[in-house]
């Protein structure tokens, strides 16, 4: 049996029964049939199908957001969001799919020569909890866009979204078994991926569960795609607009209550500015308010179960007993961890060599962007780096210095259904949305005529 447990208030919300082996095998046959219906139809009927996802994520946003909250904790005005940027990226690719999978003709010997995008058939997903609409459908739509058929496997803890997201499409017209949620935990994914009617398998989550599926996929020949963990840096260079700065430090850390891949959890600062940046910092820091997730105020919610808190608290504490200062938070009141800012981190210390996903940052300073460069790509993640700074020249030398998937000047990291998303190191391999993202899983079939 699965349960969702409402993080806040502790009371069970939902109990799903596991899928038994037949039951899984009957899934995953009806998907398999329906790929050879769906790989036929026009561009035109799939993205009708699509934009009619969005309207009804759209029209019913609060509903699927009121469960995203109940079963995660997220503050209700951040899932409602989460619904909308759902949408979007329907629309975008309902309207860009057929562009991007167009015939690529390339001059060669042959009278006529050319690469093809076709479908590959059943792409399985394991996806988080963390944005439980918004990480399923980044794959869904350019998946489904491209012809191929969706089955989704999600975390544990959010079981009655992932019946949401069925429905969706359901509602939406799609073809019975265009998408289906596997009421399943992790012990029996194994057997999924094995399974021939499963031609890859793309996953969001930790490493360790990205290194099995990937070893598994492996054995099996078959494409995966790894979105696993980040530990972006925040690097302010003196120059910096501080108070602009400030902002989006704010909200590169606690939004989602920090639980983000991309999140900003290594402030770098140049010492210069130490002191007149982080009088700032805690202050806007101070003024985010915690609270019920469901009411609209609320900006800082409850982790999505009390072990993460847990496991927050510790990365916490050891980096104290390294040397870390505790700048103000560090408490705990079972899944709620207060944001918490630990300053004086060094290399070595936990907050600086670990992911943390939660509402806590580290704060390091530096002298030179060498020393900055060096303390970014320290790191084992290579999600993503926010560098600060009024000198777009200077910013533009940098860029080719690191080594992470994304380098945004004077932004937070963001997901943008336009703009190819990916991590290099331990934060993975392949990419999700734009082109990339829908070249993932397809054949690029080499064509030549003579
Ligand atoms: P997780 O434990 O790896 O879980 C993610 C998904 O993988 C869940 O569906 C989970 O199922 C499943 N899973 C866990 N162990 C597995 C295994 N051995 N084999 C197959 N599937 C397995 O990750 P999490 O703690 O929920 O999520 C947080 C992590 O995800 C963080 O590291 C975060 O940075 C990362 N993340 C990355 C991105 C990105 O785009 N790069 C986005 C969001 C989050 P069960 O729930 O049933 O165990």
């Amino acid at each position: 049996m699965i349960t969702s447990t409402n993080p806040y208030t502790r009371e069970e919300i939902d109990r799903f029964e596991e899928l038994n082996e037949d039951q899984i095998d009957k899934a995953l046959k009806a998907a398999d049939s329906t790929f050879s219906s769906w790989k036929k139809t026009s561009f035109a009927e799939r993205s009708k199908l699509m934009n009619a996802v969005a309207k009804e994520l759209k029209g019913n946003k609060e509903e699927y957001a009121k469960d995203i909250t109940n079963e995660m904790g997220k503050p209700l005005e951040q899932s409602i969001s989460e619904i909308e940027k759902c949408a979007w990226v329907c629309k975008y690719y309902a309207e860009n799919a057929e562009k991007q999978l167009a015939n690529e003709v390339i001059e060669t010997d042959a009278e006529k020569s050319y690469v093809s995008y076709e479908p590959i058939g059943v792409v399985l997903a394991i996806m988080p909890w963390n944005y439980p609409f918004w990480q399923v459908f980044r794959f869904a739509a350019p998946a489904l866009m491209a012809g191929n058929i969706g089955v989704l496997k999600h975390a544990s803890n959010v079981m009655r979204t992932a019946q949401n997201i069925q429905k969706v499409f359901e509602r939406a017209g799609f073809p019975e078994n265009c998408f289906q949620s596997l009421m399943i935990g992790s012990k029996k994914i194994e057997t999924v991926i094995r399974d021939k009617r499963v031609k890859a398998v793309t996953l969001t989550g930790s490493k360790p569960a990205g290194s099995s599926v990937a070893s598994i996929a492996g054995e099996e020949i078959k494409k995966s795609v790894l979105e696993l963990g980040g530990s972006n840096a925040l690097v302010v260079f003196k120059d910096a607009n501080i108070q602009e700065t400030v902002k989006s430090c704010v909200m590169a850390r606690f939004q989602n209550t920090g639980q983000s891949c991309i999140a900003g959890k290594r402030l770098l600062l140049q010492k210069e500015i130490e002191e007149k940046f982080m009088e700032e910092f805690i202050k806007q820091v101070k003024e985010l308010k915690s609270g019920d997730p469901m009411d609209k105020d609320t900006f800082i919610g409850v982790l999505a179960r009390e072990d993460l808190a847990e496991d927050l608290e510790d990365q916490v504490n050891r980096t104290i007993e390294q040397g870390g200062n505790l700048v103000m938070g560090g408490k705990r009141n079972k899944a709620y961890y207060e944001p918490t800012i630990v300053s004086g981190v060094k290399r070595g210390m936990a907050m600086f060599e670990e992911e943390t996903f939660g509402p806590a940052i580290s704060v390091t300073t530096f002298k030179d962007s060498d020393e900055a460069v060096d303390l970014v790509n320290s790191a084992v993640f290579g999600l993503g780096v926010s560098i600060f700074t009024e000198d777009f020249d200077f910013a533009a030398k940098l860029v080719p210095q690191f080594e992470d998937g994304a380098v945004f000047v004077n932004d937070l990291v963001k997901s943008d259904p336009r703009l190819p998303f990916g991590g290099t190191k331990d934060s993975g391999y392949g990419r999700e949305l734009s082109e990339h993202g829908i070249r993932e899983f397809v054949n690029r079939k080499t064509v030549y005529f003579n």
